[in-house]
């Protein structure tokens, strides 16, 4: 029975233990021996198979699931891990219903697809379950690298290069490794802490050094890591948020959203979370969908998620919109904030302007519109902030405020490569930042190793 869902406000203990606990259990539970082998019979085996096209990271879907229904979840994993180190989290936060799943065949023939995500759970739990590790290192090179982050690109491409020989420092700011797979998906995508357990998979592999709590531009500048190391990784993320450039919007109550999810993933107890009874969501994507989904579960009464173009627009994929709805969050489209409305300093309401559009421009329409609210997060894009590369010495070029790198990750500066959401032209889904890192280690290796020497 819910205790406290009417409290006004933002408060917490909105709910009892039992409900709080259903309500961030696994989203996707995971398939048993049985299902997987059922599962794993509806794939044709395609010859070039499409949803391997559609993988960022180019895993053989159509080897590894033939594999599971060989009986052979171990080999399988191996074949998932051999292009994705990190396919145990990808398999549950991917959006494979824009991926793999999408284009596979059964799901235009018969509008269900195999489920390549949950089969793709399946194999990597097995093997992480016996930490089963497919790759001794190579012969030590004598080489050493920086990886600024923790998160999935800096993992990825710390593990490639410890396979290859090299000494790896990843030099995490955060106390905990993990990036956003750590702090950012949303609670029921990751449930039993399962992002440390990769992280210790990953480094298991050996030669790779993680050190927390050490930020670049503060503890240490770029000039130090490539006067010391032999190479640098740069995979940062992102660390800004954009404001809503509405008025009033310094109010209490008003906050950034990926601030707080990431305190909802560090919480220990779901109840010690204030959450507001009415909560506005302003955004359009993953971000704003997890804020609202996990506003509601946390008890919270009304949630409504405003975006200022049509639903499809919205960057969060169908898939997400159909979750945030079946939570009863609801999603109201061509609105934009103009004015944040505050008693007392608290946030009461925010105003909001009807939109469309003109041309190719989007305009305000000039009709207004006012939601009552407690609460108001923030969801509407992320930035890089550059600031943790000055005092570097030679600045690294960026493009569109990212960083700029070649088709190999390489950045404007030698021996500094960079991938992951804070290079420019990437898509910002764990499983690109992986295929990024790894891709991105390659090079150093070839780069490190192209005279003969290492
Ligand atoms: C709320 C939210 C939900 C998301 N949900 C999904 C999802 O369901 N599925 C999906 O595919 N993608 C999702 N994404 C996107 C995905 O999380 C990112 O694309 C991915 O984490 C990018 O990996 P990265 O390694 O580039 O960066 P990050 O994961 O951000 O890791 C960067 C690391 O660098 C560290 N760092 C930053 N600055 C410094 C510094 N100066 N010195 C040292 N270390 C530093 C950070 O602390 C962090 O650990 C979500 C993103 C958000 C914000
Ligand atoms: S497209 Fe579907 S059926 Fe074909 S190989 Fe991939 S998962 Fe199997």
């Amino acid at each position: 029975m819910a205790t406290g869902h009417f409290k006004q406000g933002i408060a917490g203990g909105r709910l009892s233990p039992e409900q709080y606990a259903d309500n961030f259990s696994d989203l996707h539970p995971p398939l048993d021996h049985h299902e997987a082998l059922v599962e794993s019979d509806r794939c044709y085996f395609c010859y070039d198979a499409p949803c391997m096209n559609a993988c960022p990271t180019s895993i053989d879907i159509p080897l590894f699931i033939r594999q599971i229904s060989t009986g052979n979840p171990i080999g399988a994993a191996k074949t998932i891990f051999d292009q994705n180190i990190l396919g145990g989290m990808c398999a549950r936060v991917c959006p494979t219903e824009t991926l793999c799943e999408e284009v596979c065949v059964r799901e235009v023939a018969e509008g269900k697809p195999v489920q390549i995500g949950r089969l793709q759970r399946y194999a990597t739990d097995v093997a992480m379950a016996e930490n089963r590790q497919f790759y001794p290192r190579a012969a030590a090179t004598g080489k050493t690298i920086a990886v600024v982050g923790a998160g999935p690109a800096g993992l990825a491409a710390a593990h490639r290069l410890a396979r290859h020989g090299h000494d790896v420092t990843i030099l995490e700011a955060r106390p905990k490794a993990g990036g956003l797979n750590e702090y950012g998906i949303a609670a029921y995508k990751s449930i039993d802490n399962f992002a440390q357990a990769e992280v210790e998979y990953v480094t298991s592999i050996g030669g790779i050094d993680i050190q927390n709590g050490k930020a670049l531009g503060r503890d240490y500048q770029l000039s130090d890591l490539t006067r010391n190391y032999d190479a640098v990784f740069l995979g940062m993320g992102l660390g800004g948020v954009n404001a809503l450039r509405a008025d009033g919007e310094d109010a209490q109550g008003v906050t950034n959203a990926v601030e707080f999810i990431a305190e909802l993933r560090q919480a220990s107890d779901f109840a010690s979370l204030p959450v507001g009874r009415r909560v506005v969501v302003i955004g359009g994507g993953m971000t704003a969908i997890d804020a609202a989904v996990q506003s509601k579960l946390l008890g919270a009464e009304e949630v409504t998620i405003c975006y200022r173009r049509g639903q499809e627009h919205m960057n969060a994929s169908e898939f997400e919109q159909d979750l945030a709805a079946a939570n009863g969050v609801i999603i109201r489209h061509w609105l934009q904030p103009k004015r944040v409305i505050a008693e007392g300093g608290k946030v009461s309401g925010i105003e909001l302007e009807y939109t469309a559009m003109e041309g190719d421009k989007l305009v305000g329409t000039g009709e207004r519109l006012t939601l009552t609210a407690d609460q108001v997060f923030k969801a509407i894009g992320q930035s890089f902030v550059p600031a943790a590369l000055n005092g570097s010495g030679a600045l690294l070029a960026l493009e569109a405020g990212r960083i700029k790198v070649d088709a190999e990750g390489r950045t404007s500066l030698p021996n500094v490569w960079a991938g992951g959401d804070c290079i420019f032209g990437g898509d910002d889904l764990t499983v690109s930042a992986v295929a990024q890192g790894r891709d991105a280690a390659e090079s150093i290796h070839r780069a490190l190793t192209s005279n003969g020497r290492a």
